[in-house]
């Protein structure tokens, strides 16, 4: 099980399934957590699985050092979560030359609007309002 401190076994570290640098888990307003990853031998939640309703904290665990973890309180929002998953080509297109996947998270009100995180590989950070902001 992920800690809501941001700690974690190496069965979640090392997760032969997950490769990504962060793996998410939610916070329901009862104070329960789903994560989506609880080692290799564990079956992993899928977006799907989680009872938006319900949410009260989206958190971004990383499964390496030297990455944050990033907590979004959803407050009386719908929760977002997901990830964008960019390749660059060579100019032929026939090479991949780098890959980047960047996480999002935030909340959306009914009328559509939203405050999203969007979370880089090295670390950074950026805060929108825009949800196709990258
Ligand atoms: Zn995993």
């Amino acid at each position: 099980m992920v800690s809501m401190d941001g700690s974690q076994p190496n069965s979640v570290r090392l997760c032969a399934h997950c490769t990504d640098l962060w793996t998410w888990l939610v916070q329901y307003q009862d104070e329960t957590v789903l994560p989506e990853c609880q080692g290799t031998s564990m079956p992993h939640a899928a977006w799907a699985n989680v009872d938006t309703a319900r949410v009260k904290n989206i958190v971004l665990v990383p499964r390496q050092d030297g990455l944050e973890q990033v907590v979004v309180d959803v407050g009386a929002y719908s929760p977002v979560f997901f990830r964008r998953r960019y390749k660059e080509l060579s100019i032929n297109g026939l090479q991949e030359v780098s890959q980047q996947n960047i996480h999002c998270l935030g909340y959306e009100a009914a009328d559509g609007t939203g405050n999203y995180v969007f979370v880089f590989e090295d670390g950074s950070v950026l805060l929108s309002t825009n949800r196709n902001a990258v």
